[in-house]
């Protein structure tokens, strides 16, 4: 028989959206359940960068002191011409830029990050987790939600928050507004050991390098121990509805016109996984009755300036600010959480597009671009201000 469980709070979800939305709820002295889809908590092998506005999150849920140990702060992202090899410009993420935004700029390895997540929601007593509850139907009950596993087990909820990433269930089901965009674009990406990178531009350093409808991204994780590398390329064999393509014939023949320096950092690429990229046109619908959408889920976006896991943690502290707010009324704090959030996260969709064209551009476009930020100081934070600064 299947069993029936009734939580007052229900986390969907075990990515880093859901974690730092069960932790944020918790400490506000909210109980919550999170049910995760697979066996174990898990990130893949790569790198996150995370900006002052996601740091800033880290240090309120008391989190940031213990995730400071596995880090690298690089002293500056800087553009280069993936093809010329050719400096473009740098953003300083040193000492100005503490002073402008009073947190750190800092690089990590994903499983590091999700590894601090959860131990700090297993320390904490209100929080319970489930793995391999894998959501396959949702009802919104008005005023209540219920969710079914695959294995027949039902949740009943007076407050749903889904963090089911891109491919959300709940988002497709109580929503329905259609599959996430497709990019074109693909990336292939891992961490390997430092000592294999014998040619690299710098260590101290977020590399991007960006070429015709290609980039290649390269920093340190892991307090310095691994290298992480992420290189994207459009594919010109899209199709809509075939998986047959970004292939690595097509990454090794798109990076064969880059510089030798990027030429020798794609070798060590792994080729055995690719990531087709996806986003979503901003859409302020995430809230139905007694479910909500966070992170991914909600507004999917381009990685181009490295801000989706960002924005899920300002979704998560938003939302556990609106329960403490609203003293725990869900219709209410639903609806304020998506009216606050939506127009921040709207904004850094259709930036993370915009962006992506600016790395991508070719032509006299690429000419007009790099002349233009020859003439950008290193510490001007005229375009990061409104991001890092929230
Ligand atoms: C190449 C690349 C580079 C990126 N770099 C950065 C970066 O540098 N900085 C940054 O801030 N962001 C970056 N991002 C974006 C970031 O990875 C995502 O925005 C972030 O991971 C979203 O977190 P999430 O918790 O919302 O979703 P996810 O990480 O997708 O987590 C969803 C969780 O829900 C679980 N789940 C899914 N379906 C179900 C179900 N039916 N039932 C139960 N559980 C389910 C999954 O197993 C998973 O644990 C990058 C993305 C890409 C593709």
């Amino acid at each position: 028989m299947n069993t029936k469980s009734f939580y007052p709070l229900l986390v969907v979800g075990g990515g880093i959206g859901g974690l730092t939305t069960a932790l944020a709820l918790a400490r506000k002295g909210f109980p919550v359940h999170l049910i995760e889809r697979e066996a174990e908590f898990g990130e893949i092998g790569a790198g996150i960068q995370l900006a002052p506005n996601a740091s800033k999150v880290l240090d309120r849920l008391g989190v940031l002191a213990e995730i400071s140990k596995y880090v690298v702060y690089p002293e500056g992202i800087v553009w280069m011409d993936a093809v010329s090899g050719k400096h473009i410009t740098t953003l300083d993420l040193g000492e100005n830029f503490v002073k402008n935004y009073r947190y750190r700029y800092f690089v990590m390895h994903r499983s590091d990050l999700l590894t601090c997540l959860l131990q700090a929601c297993q320390q904490n007593p209100l929080i319970t987790l489930e793995t391999s509850r894998p959501v396959v139907r949702v009802e919104d009950l008005g005023d209540a939600a219920r969710v079914t596993c695959a294995n027949g087990e039902i949740y009943e909820t007076e407050a749903l928050v889904a963090a089911d990433g891109l491919h959300s269930v709940v988002r497709a089901q109580l929503i329905d507004d259609s599959a996430p965009v497709c990019s074109e674009f693909v990336a292939y990406r891992g961490a390997i050991p430092i000592e294999e990178i014998s040619n690299h531009a710098g260590l101290n350093n977020v590399f991007y390098w960006v070429g015709p409808d290609m980039h290649l991204v390269q920093y340190p994780v892991r307090r310095g121990e691994l290298y992480n590398q992420v290189a994207v390329f459009k594919s010109k064999r899209y199709r809509p509805g075939s998986d047959d393509w970004g292939t690595v014939d097509e990454l090794e023949e798109k990076f064969s016109q880059a510089c030798e320096g990027v030429r020798t950092g794609l070798v060590k690429i792994k080729r055995n996984r690719r990531w087709p990229l996806f986003d979503r046109l901003p859409a302020d619908n995430w809230t139905r009755n007694r479910v909500t959408l966070i992170g991914d889920a909600a507004h999917p976006m381009l990685q181009y300036i490295a801000q989706g896991a960002c924005q899920a943690l300002e979704d998560a502290m938003c939302l556990a600010d609106k329960m403490e707010e609203f003293g725990g009324d869900i219709p209410k704090t639903f609806a304020a959480y998506q009216a606050e959030r939506f127009p921040r996260t709207a904004r850094v969709q259709t930036s993370a597009r915009q962006f992506g064209e600016i790395a991508h551009i070719d032509g006299m476009g690429l000419i007009l671009r790099n002349a233009y930020f020859a003439g950008r100081v290193s510490d001007d934070f005229t375009y990061t201000d409104w991001l890092y600064g929230y």
